[in-house]
């Protein structure tokens, strides 16, 4: 990262969406600035996707990798078909079924936007939100806003105004409040170029919900050369910034042990895990992710935000049910607990 990316220059506002601060983001929007914005899943860092030197922006405001493409997203009056084509059938089912929500879709591109966005593939992927903050500014500003996550590029994804100030103060100009984001975890990205939908990148919109919709639904597998398919999945991603463990729900007696261990050496340690799990260790420093896949997934990044605070090491221990939104809630905790 260069030096100029570090500095902080600009004062950056917190403001509740609202007439005044709408319009503030839409001239900031169209000047070419960014934007941090709610949504149900995670806050969005925004900028127009038809203006390529904004797009620039969002990678080097986050340190974003060049090879990991944006998603654009639209309020949902927006005809997409000014942007992609060859929407199959599948895909109109389940926009009807899904969206506005934690959905986004990859459609082959029209070539409009702006070539940063797709980092030179030939797709586009799109989404349409279903907070109101959201859909409020993306029709305010009726543009097309390519956003990844308003953190900084690997750090844990912001739920909160809060968060993204922590990240991104002072080199952004404004952060759009809208509360918590409940959803917790970012969009299901679905590949809907071929036959069948292939989900890129597992969500909310789960491979149950979409199969039960509209029959089939594969998986990318990252063993199967999917990285050029999914550039995104290939980092190290959604990282606190202490030491971190992880173990499978089996392995709880082992995680416990290591916290004894740890936390004998003067190492300060917390147990993250859903609230049964929590009950069952006994131990004291735990960083509870509630109970029910929805509560899990909502907490999680706040809680690893949280935990970075107090903890010099966080030991997770993964839920012992493993698919519906666990399958998203388990690639990011993976994720977060890489080594590098
Ligand atoms: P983020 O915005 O950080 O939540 O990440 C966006 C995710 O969407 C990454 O995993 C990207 O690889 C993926 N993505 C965005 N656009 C495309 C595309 N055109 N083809 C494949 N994956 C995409
Ligand atoms: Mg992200």
């Amino acid at each position: 990262m260069t030096r100029s990316l570090l500095s902080k220059t600009m004062k950056t506002d917190i403001l509740p969406v609202n007439g005044e601060s709408l319009k503030r983001a839409k001239e900031i929007i169209l000047n070419g600035g960014t934007v941090a914005f709610p949504t149900e899943t995670v806050y969005g860092l925004g900028a127009n996707a038809f203006d390529g030197e904004a797009v620039e922006k969002i990678y080097k405001i986050k340190g974003r990798p060049q090879d990991n493409p944006l998603i654009v997203h639209v309020h949902s009056g927006y005809d997409i078909s000014a942007l992609v084509d060859e929407i199959p059938d599948y895909a109109k089912t389940l926009s009807k079924k899904f969206l506005p929500g934690p959905l986004t879709m990859i459609y082959k591109s029209k070539g409009k936007v702006s070539k940063a966005v797709s980092c030179g593939l030939d797709t586009l992927a799109i989404r349409i939100p279903s907070h109101n903050g959201a859909q409020e500014f993306l029709k305010f500003v009726n543009l097309p806003v390519c956003a990844p996550s308003a953190n900084v590029s690997k750090h844990v994804s912001p739920v909160s105004a809060e968060h993204v100030y922590a990240d991104l103060n002072g080199r952004i100009e404004l952060i759009l409040d809208g509360g918590k984001s409940e959803g917790g975890i970012e969009s299901t990205v679905l590949d809907c170029t071929g036959e069948i939908p292939v989900i890129l990148r597992s969500g909310l919109i789960t491979r149950e919900q979409i199969e039960s919709t509209v029959g089939k639904c594969g998986v990318c597998d990252m063993k199967d050369g999917a990285p050029a398919r999914s550039p995104g999945m290939k980092y190290k991603h959604y990282s606190p910034n202490c030491s971190t463990q992880l173990f499978s729900y089996g392995e709880m007696e082992k995680a416990v042990e290591e916290y004894a261990a740890q936390s004998a050496k003067g190492v300060r340690v917390y147990i993250m895990c859903d609230s049964e799990t929590a009950e069952k260790t006994g131990v004291e420093n735990i960083l509870d992710l509630g109970s029910g896949e929805s509560e899990i997934a909502s907490n999680l990044y706040s809680k690893l935000r949280e935990g970075e605070d107090v903890a010099q090491l966080i030991i997770a221990i993964a839920p012992e049910k493993q698919d519906g939104v666990m399958v998203g809630v388990m690639n990011r905790l993976t994720k977060a607990c890489k080594s590098q």
